[in-house]
């Protein structure tokens, strides 16, 4: 009887750790939704490599679940390029990428965008992305690994008026890649897709709201009420970073080896509704 139980609860933690021994770069790791992410991957026995700007607190998470983290600077491919390079001399190869890593918009009106502003955030969300399908897509190749990777779109993406124009721009760009990306590694057996949350409480929220009401006393769960309020197919509720990091698993997972190209909009059914609009 004991030895059924014992075995019974080696087979459950084996059979729970999805990711056991995969090797993980997480871009913008450090908060939100890329350091849901990575706590969960660990959890799942996943190495992890957080990458991102706010260095003591990536280093601090990447300490927290054995991971490593490293400075770096999406926009830059030398910084993209360094943060592959590290989880291949740390673990020897890579299996999962999280193009994750973001900036919100400024917003405002089409006939007065500041052109500076959105050659910054394309640098950031669209270039940041293609360094990361560039340099993830080579380790794998070359380390003959069935490899995923995975880019945070957004359901500004998807409905008109969710984001600054900019926004949208560069997450309707990330769909494109991944498409395209999807379509060329096939063949070597890497996975590329993307999820696409909508209004999931973080600080890239908390700026937005700022701006968009008006006052700086906004806070997560306030942002959370207005969310879930607005939003009549939602089941009760805004979707959270953990929502996120859970179909972020799943698509890294083998579970999901039959999908790839494919957009997993993450929005509590609000895109699927014709009155929602924010
Ligand atoms: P967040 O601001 O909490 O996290 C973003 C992370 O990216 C931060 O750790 C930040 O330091 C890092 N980052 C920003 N610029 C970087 C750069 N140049 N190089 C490296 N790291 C950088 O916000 P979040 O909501 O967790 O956003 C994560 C991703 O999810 C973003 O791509 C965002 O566009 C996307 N997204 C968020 C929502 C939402 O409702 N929160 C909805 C749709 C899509």
């Amino acid at each position: 009887m004991e030895t059924d139980t014992r075995m019974h609860d080696e087979i459950q933690s084996l059979s729970t750790k999805r990711l056991m021994g995969k090797v993980a770069v997480i871009t913008g790791g450090a908060r939100g939704i890329g350091a849901a992410t990575a706590k969960l991957f660990a959890q799942n026995g996943a190495y992890v490599v957080i990458a991102d700007l706010l260095d003591e607190l990536g280093a601090n998470l990447a300490d927290s679940i054995g991971g490593r983290y490293i400075h770096c600077d999406v926009s830059k491919e030398a910084d993209v390029e360094s943060a592959i390079k590290l989880a291949l001399t740390w673990k020897g190869g890579l299996d999962i990428m999280f193009n994750n890593a973001g900036i919100g918009d400024a917003g405002g009106s089409i006939t007065n965008l500041d052109m500076d502003q959105v050659k910054y955030l394309v640098s950031i969300n669209v270039y940041g992305n293609l360094h990361g399908m560039k340099y993830a897509a080579q380790a794998m190749i070359k380390g003959g690994r069935k490899g995923c990777i995975i880019c945070t779109s957004s359901s500004a993406a998807l409905m008109g008026g969710l984001g600054g124009h900019a926004y949208t721009l560069s997450k309707e760009a990330i769909l494109g890649m991944m498409r395209s990306a999807a379509c060329e590694l096939g063949v070597h057996g890497i996975r590329v897709n993307c999820v696409s949350p909508h209004g999931v409480p973080s600080e890239m929220l908390v700026s937005a709201y700022r701006k968009f009401l008006g006052r700086m006393d906004v806070n997560l769960e306030e942002i959370g009420k207005i969310i879930g309020e607005r939003a009549s197919l939602l089941p009760g509720r805004c979707g959270s970073t953990e929502d996120v990091a859970h179909a972020v698993l799943y698509l890294a997972s083998e579970n999901a080896e039959y999908i790839t190209g494919h957009n997993l909009v993450l929005d509590g059914g609000y895109t699927s509704a014709s009155s929602n609009m924010s």
